[in-house]
């Protein structure tokens, strides 16, 4: 069954899956989980695959992983083919192999190894790939929550096999400041927007934020500036927007990420009539491939639960005893846990093969040996926590 899963790895690899195009490495994960031997297997409405094995008990553990990708940027950057799933040198090559097909995979697996002890679990294990986790992370994630009701959710993102108990929460927040048109070789006429924009940008990067020890500094950073008309040949633009990459500490709600801004802004309206803007939240949506158009604004709060909560003792202790060198730690990207635990409060854990660095880069690759041991981890997490009397005889 080992080499069935590597080859199951290159096989995902090999099928492209850029958010809202998900649906052929669905079918495949179904097809994987139903040769595996998963008592249900689903497609939800909005095309997250769902598979569920059968404990004793109302409980219920959800490993999850998207499985859409960010695009292959400029193909002459790399070296392998994207969609090979070559291996070379222990790795296995291409777009989602580290972010993050091949965990997700490793879930599968790891959770059909406890198929033949399934009575034993007090519980239910379910392995869920999600779809457009890459434009909204957590939001198709949501409807496997809502179905599934989980104690505990473990996303398998790139953990470099330690077990992570937070991360930041991200904001794209968006400044929209308003001038009035004049032919520029007579600026007096208008009100130009541009200039109101540049006096209010090093304000907004001059604000305090709240710092964290363990999961960093919340940041505000500068992303992208447009006026209008763009370009504005002989033209006063009449407003200028810049977006701006928030960056969140637990706690941080929209209004925490809007009212200091709201501030600046009425602080220099009061200093000049001439200024005017405007801040609000971007909102986006997107087409799953099922044809369901799923939105939300891009806000995804941070999260963070303490070393010493049981649920993450309990786990790491497992994890150590299976051999594994897992330090708790965190992530410094935002994932699909700032849906079930940034907005819902649901226990969660990271845990997963290769580095974040890997993410999103030409001649992305992951170690198959890395991969071997996700598998298994996941299989000791969910016996950790749905054999718990398994647990306490090893103690
Ligand atoms: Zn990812």
């Amino acid at each position: 069954m080992n080499q069935d899963f590597i080859s199951d790895c290159q096989k995902a690899v090999r099928i492209p899956s850029e958010s809202g195009k998900e649906k052929d490495v669905a079918a495949f994960i179904m097809t994987v989980m139903e040769k595996l031997g998963f008592d249900e297997v689903r497609i939800d409405a909005v095309g997250n695959v769902v598979g569920r094995i059968r404990g004793n008990g109302s409980s219920a553990v959800l490993f999850e992983g998207h499985m859409d990708t960010v695009g292959v940027g400029d193909r002459a950057d790399w070296i392998f083919d994207p969609f090979g799933g070559q291996i070379d040198c222990g790795r296995i090559y291409g777009r989602g192999t580290s972010d993050m097909k091949c965990a997700l995979i490793a879930m599968v697996y790891g959770a059909a190894d406890l198929i033949p002890e399934k009575e034993k679990l007090q519980g239910d294990v379910i392995v869920a790939g999600v779809v457009c986790e890459e434009e909204f992370e957590g939001v198709a994630q949501g409807t496997v929550l809502d179905a599934v009701n989980p104690d505990l959710v473990v996303i398998g993102e790139a953990s470099e096999l330690n077990l992570n108990i937070g991360q930041r929460g991200r904001a794209e927040v968006v400044v929209v400041t308003h001038g009035k048109s004049a032919h520029s070789s007579n600026p007096q006429a208008g009100i130009n927007a541009i200039k109101n924009m540049v006096r209010l940008i090093p304000e907004i990067h001059a604000m305090k934020l709240p710092k964290d020890d363990f999961l960093g500094a919340a940041i505000i950073e500068n992303t992208d500036i447009i006026s209008e008309p763009y370009p504005g040949a002989s033209v006063i633009p009449s407003s200028c927007r810049a977006t701006f990459d928030r960056r969140l500490l637990p706690g941080e709600t929209e209004e925490d990420v809007l009212k200091p801004i709201e501030g600046i802004i009425d602080k220099l309206k009061k200093e000049d009539k001439d200024f005017s803007a405007e801040v609000y939240l971007a909102r986006a949506e997107k087409q799953c491939y099922t044809g369901i158009t799923i939105g939300s604004t891009r806000f995804f709060p941070a999260w963070r639960f303490g070393e010493n909560e049981p649920f993450v003792s309990k786990v790491h202790s497992a994890l150590r005893e299976a051999g594994f060198s897992s330090s708790i730690s965190s992530y410094s990207f935002c994932t699909d846990a700032s849906q079930s635990a940034g907005v819902r409060g649901i226990p969660c854990l990271g845990f997963g093969p290769s580095k974040e660095s890997l993410a999103h880069v030409a001649d992305e690759y992951i170690l198959i040996e890395e991969l071997e041991k996700a598998r298994l981890g996941y299989k000791v997490i969910a016996s950790a926590v749905l054999c718990p009397d398994v647990n306490k005889v090893q103690e």
